[in-house]
């Protein structure tokens, strides 16, 4: 069966305190990249799962209150690291890009959707409700950024829901999951105590499977040891409850399938690992 080709990049990085994000971890500030991954499906071509950080991420923290969002977690981006600059490398033009899946709609996921002026934008349609109605500092608050959404956002949507007409499959034991084109190659899996509508995205590689988990964790150790954020992160969640639901969900989910690798989009050695089978596999 025909498989998909993925490439993981990092999309800037953002610098925190370690032990916000999992609460074993340091004092120390520490780097966490913006993963975006490009997506070659034989059929419906090449596609995006997020954008990493892009140009008007910085124009929406300029002044306040979108300024609060960048003081809380600074961001860099060079140039070369844009979700453009890095598919122009390797031979793809914005507009080749024909879907972006949106894992959710926090900033340092969809601030680069400008650029792709083409694409059909793919979310589950629960976390563009909730945010939709959002401005200022309400918006601010749960790390969205209205205007890095695209002007046109809504006549390029392909909003995921029970009534979108889109398969469902059983995936233990996250429940029901939506199976993008059909083909079971991509599965949406809802993963929302981390935001409202947050999707993983469940791949079948050439390299193996794939797991996407966005934010559902920042670390590895989280999923793989049951460690959770700091108390004042989880403040921030979504949804706690939910959060260590997922959590223990994907800890399960690893040891049903060890085959997997399974990548966090903030956490290096799940990046680098991935980048390191799919090397050698190419
Ligand atoms: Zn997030």
């Amino acid at each position: 069966m025909a498989a998909l080709r993925v490439r993981l990049f990092k999309g800037g990085h953002c610098t925190h305190k370690e032990q916000m994000v999992i609460r074993t971890g340091r004092r120390a500030t520490v780097a966490f990249p913006s993963m975006f991954a490009l997506i070659e499906h034989p059929t419906q071509g090449p596609m995006l799962f997020d954008t990493g950080y892009g140009q008007p991420f910085f124009e929406a923290t300029r002044y306040f209150p979108g300024r609060f969002y960048r003081m809380l977690t600074p961001v860099q981006l060079a140039p070369h690291e844009t979700a453009v600059a890095q598919l122009q490398q390797i031979g793809y033009a914005p507009e080749d890009i024909r879907h972006i899946l949106i894992s959710h709609f926090h900033g340092d996921h969809v601030a680069a959707l400008r650029d792709f002026g083409q694409a059909r934008l793919v979310f589950l349609e629960s976390g563009y409700r909730h945010v939709k109605p959002l401005k200022g500092i309400r918006a601010v608050r749960l790390g969205y950024l209205p205007s890095v959404l695209p002007d046109d956002f809504d006549s390029r949507a392909l909003p995921v829901s029970d009534s979108s007409g889109h398969l469902q499959r059983e995936l233990p034991p996250f429940g029901r999951v939506y199976d993008l084109f059909g083909d079971g190659l991509i599965q949406l899996v809802p993963l929302e105590g981390h935001f409202c509508g947050q999707m993983g995205a469940w791949l079948q590689t050439e390299a193996g499977p794939l797991f996407l988990i966005a934010d559902a964790c920042w670390y590895r150790a989280s999923f793989e040891k049951l460690i959770l954020p700091h108390p004042l992160a989880m403040l921030l969640m979504h949804n706690p409850d939910r959060y260590r639901q997922d959590l223990a969900r994907i800890h399960l989910f690893a040891h049903q399938h060890p085959e997997a690798l399974i990548v966090p989009s903030h956490c290096p050695p799940s990046i680098h690992a991935y980048m390191s089978q799919a090397a050698v596999s190419a």
